[in-house]
């Protein structure tokens, strides 16, 4: 696969899902591609003199037989998705068509294409760097709006703005102390210190913005896991049922729907909230543990947020020690505390509480739109997703994150008094990382393997 990289030998694959379908569509890039279509379609119009971005409808014939009628939609390099030439056939979309069409290619010399490989091309190409060709992948994958919306961000380049102008930054930077260097005997300084702090300072809180973003970018991607701790009969398996409700109600509507895990997740104002381990909740009836919530402790580790419900009609001091020992255990997490129970008039909010707060009834959904409320805002804050950049690719955050291990370097080198060769050594290192993210430089055959396998064929 790997050495097959730079190629630009025709490939072709199916586009759409697998399976049946009214409409299925193929697709063939290549420089060849349009002459290799042309030898099989017979239109109103010969194909070879077909101009980009025309639609042309006519059939696919093997060896004298109509395999079926198609539209082709012809794009000629370099304004096509791959920068080559792309013909897509739209067919009927019968399995055994699809397969007929495209074994007639393969017959015919054309290769099948690898995973991601058309998306490859369009980097190869030029047509979009690596970042943007990966959020092609994560566009594809996304189950929310809110995970559609930062994907499609992406991939129009708006990571890839910023991160060209902290390129720009650093690279100022970097010349500004290196021109010093050229004239070191003549002592003079080109940038005096403060503007270089000021700058760095101004490099450092933009990584400093764009790595801590990972944190929701990767929650918004996979779900947000969210954990109801509390203790036994507090209600959280009726809050649960509460929370999911409405949700299952439309999941059940769509025909088919086949994932279980669904049964777990509600999406509130576009972003998915993931309920994790609550098998247990479901079955509360069977034993009341003998240490209340020592299980729920196992649970807060993997939950981005905490929903402590408590049976608001219990004694005050037991809350208190049970929702100190909780904030302790949950620290560094985002943390709703729930007053369960408002329906049998309990005492009003405890002045121990320092979390947000709510008093819900989760027998009678009272308060459940307000929980819901706090769950958006508590991930959202005042980011506004979908404008911001907002980091939910892995490979990504690494790389920003050692770029701002060796910015904080140079800071403190700068502070130090450290010649400007060592600083600009430093600089370039971290436009090194910077460059990984969007392939602007050099990228190990491998990594970029790994990347658009994950993709799917015909993307
Ligand atoms: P869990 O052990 O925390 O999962 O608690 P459950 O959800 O099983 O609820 C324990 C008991 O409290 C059940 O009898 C529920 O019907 C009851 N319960 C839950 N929520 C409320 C509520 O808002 N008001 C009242 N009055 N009872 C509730």
């Amino acid at each position: 696969y790997l050495c097959k990289m730079i190629t630009n030998d025709t490939i072709i694959a199916i586009a759409t899902a697998p399976g049946m379908g009214a409409i299925a569509v193929l697709r063939l890039s290549g420089n060849d591609a349009i002459n290799q279509v042309a030898q099989v379609f017979r239109g109103k119009t010969p194909l070879e003199k077909a101009p980009g971005y025309s639609l042309h409808y006519g059939s696919i014939m093997d060896e004298g037989n109509t395999l079926d009628e198609v539209v082709l939609s012809v794009f000629r390099g370099p304004k096509s998705y791959t920068g080559e030439n792309v013909v897509e056939i739209s067919c009927h979309g019968s399995i055994y068509i699809q397969q007929a069409i495209l074994q007639l290619f393969l017959k015919r010399g054309v290769r099948l294409a690898e995973p991601g490989e058309f998306s490859m091309r369009s980097f190869f190409n030029g047509k979009m760097d690596l970042s943007q060709a990966e959020a092609v992948a994560d566009l594809i994958h996304s189950e929310s709006a809110a995970s559609a919306k930062i994907a499609l961000q992406q991939m129009r380049g708006g990571f890839s703005k910023e991160l060209a102008s902290l390129r720009d930054q650093l690279i100022y930077f970097a010349s500004l102390i290196e021109l010093e260097l050229d004239f070191a005997e003549e002592d003079v300084e080109f940038a005096n210190r403060e503007q270089l702090e000021e700058l760095l300072q101004e490099i450092e809180n933009v990584l400093i913005r764009l790595s801590s973003s990972f944190a929701i970018g990767n929650a918004i991607k996979n779900g947000i896991p969210v954990s109801i701790v509390g203790a036994p009969n507090a209600g959280k398996s009726t809050l649960l049922n509460a929370l999911l409700q409405d949700e299952r109600a439309i999941v059940s509507e769509i025909a088919g729907t086949t994932r279980d895990t669904i049964e777990d997740e509600i999406e509130i104002d576009g972003l998915r909230f993931r309920f994790i381990d609550t098998a247990g909740l479901r079955q509360t009836d069977d034993v009341v543990e003998s240490i209340g919530i020592r299980k729920a402790y196992e649970k807060i580790q993997q939950a981005e947020i905490v929903l402590y419900l408590y049976d608001a009609t219990r004694k005050a001091e037991e809350i208190e020690a049970e929702y100190l020992d909780i904030s302790q255990k949950t620290e560094g997490k985002k943390m709703l505390v729930l007053a369960n129970k408002s329906d049998l008039n309990p005492p009003s909010k405890p002045s121990f509480i320092r979390h947000a707060y709510h008093q819900i009834s989760a027998a009678h959904n009272q308060g459940l739109d307000e929980v819901q409320k706090a769950l958006v805002n508590l991930v959202k804050g005042d980011k506004n997703i979908g404008q911001e950049v907002i980091v939910t690719n892995a490979r990504h955050y690494q790389n920003l994150h050692l770029s701002l291990q060796t910015i904080l370097r140079v800071k403190e080198n700068l502070a130090m008094g450290v010649t400007g060769d060592f600083l600009a050594l430093d600089v370039r290192e971290a436009l090194r990382y910077l460059g990984n993210i969007t392939g602007a430089i050099e990228i190990d055959r491998d990594i970029l393997g790994t990347i658009f396998g994950k993709f799917c064929i015909g993307k």
